[in-house]
């Protein structure tokens, strides 16, 4: 039971309506791999400069996350992203994205990596996914996500990338931009024929969506008075997500949709403050607690109606 996560680690600079922070620990692996670390064992591929501290390591180590493949460069600076929300929160505008030591990372797994059951391709660029992708040739599932950037800026390589994985997490105006379909469930279609055997649609505060070659099925987000800052929520659902699964004997389509139950209660907490702060301290009590009302919130009981239209049949 193991779970290999590589992707951004990096300092965010972000604003919402409701404050700023211009420096703080971020990074599509680093929201995952937090999430993830409630279900499984976890290990870390990424890379980070001389700027990235104890205190920024500790937060990792609190959690359990092995970072031996954590490469660190002593005399690089850490990836940075600054981003910015307006009132809805479902969009973020990036302001600048510095990639500094992920520009020439070549990740070289080692042999404990290498052992990974299942692997989670965070957001970064499509090549180094591949990379990694190509050194774990028995992972049992490997899932994907990325963002408009790299839609934008690496389509060939992120097409070549998805043909090798098999589930591709990643938000609903990405999956229609990807695509080049403005129909979601045509651009879900589009994207399955390229190879993976599902697709998860992140769609904020709306909830998310699963699709499969036979099925589909959707679920509301947890419904919030307060949301905070969404920076990190998309990775912090692929690790409820992920994590989830990695802690499954048998990954079938039940198992996926109890996944994407724990993405969205995680997801959920993220947005409650900023970047890593609310799941940093989570507990496995909140956890099964909103895990429990999204059971209650989703369930129905056949109506009267329903009776009727059964009995005249
Ligand atoms: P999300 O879960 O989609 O809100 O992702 C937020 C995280 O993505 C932030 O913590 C950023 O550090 C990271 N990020 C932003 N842009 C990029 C990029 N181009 N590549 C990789 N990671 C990024």
């Amino acid at each position: 039971m193991s779970l290999l996560i590589v992707g951004s680690v990096a300092f965010d600079a972000v604003e919402t309506p409701f404050g700023k922070r211009e420096r703080m620990l971020g990074g599509a692996a680093t929201h995952c791999s937090i999430s993830a670390s409630f279900f499984t064992d976890v290990r870390i591929v990424g890379v980070v400069g001389g700027d990235f501290g104890g205190e920024e390591e500790s937060v990792f180590e609190t959690h359990g996350i092995d970072t031996t493949d954590l490469e660190r460069i002593p005399d690089g600076k850490t990836f940075f992203w600054r981003g910015r929300y307006d009132y809805d929160l479902n969009t973020a505008h990036t302001l600048d994205t510095q990639l500094n030591v992920f520009a020439d990372f070549q990740p070289k797994l080692s042999e404990g990596s290498r052992q990974a059951r299942l692997v989670f391709l965070g957001n970064i660029q499509p090549d180094l996914q591949r990379s990694v992708r190509e050194q774990l040739p028995n992972a049992e599932l490997v899932a994907l996500d990325t963002m408009n950037y790299w839609i934008n800026e690496a389509r060939e390589s992120l097409l070549e990338t998805i043909k090798v994985v098999n589930v591709v997490i990643i938000n609903d105006a990405e999956a229609r931009m990807l695509a080049d379909e403005p129909n979601l469930v045509k651009a879900a279609r589009k994207i399955l024929s390229w190879g993976p055997s599902a697709l998860v649609v992140k769609r904020g505060e709306y909830g998310a969506a699963l699709f499969t070659s036979e099925a589909y099925f959707a679920i509301p987000a947890f419904p919030l008075e307060s949301v905070f800052d969404p920076t990190g929520a998309g990775d912090t659902f692929a690790g409820g997500f992920m994590g989830y699964l990695s802690s499954c004997e048998k990954l079938d389509e039940a198992a996926m949709r109890r996944a994407m139950i724990y993405g969205s209660v995680m997801a959920s907490f993220n947005v409650e403050e900023f970047g890593t702060e609310r799941v940093q301290r989570l507990t496995h009590e909140e956890i099964n607690k909103r895990f429990q009302t999204f059971k209650q919130m989703t369930y129905f009981e056949a109506t009267p109606f329903e009776r009727a239209v059964k009995a005249a049949k």
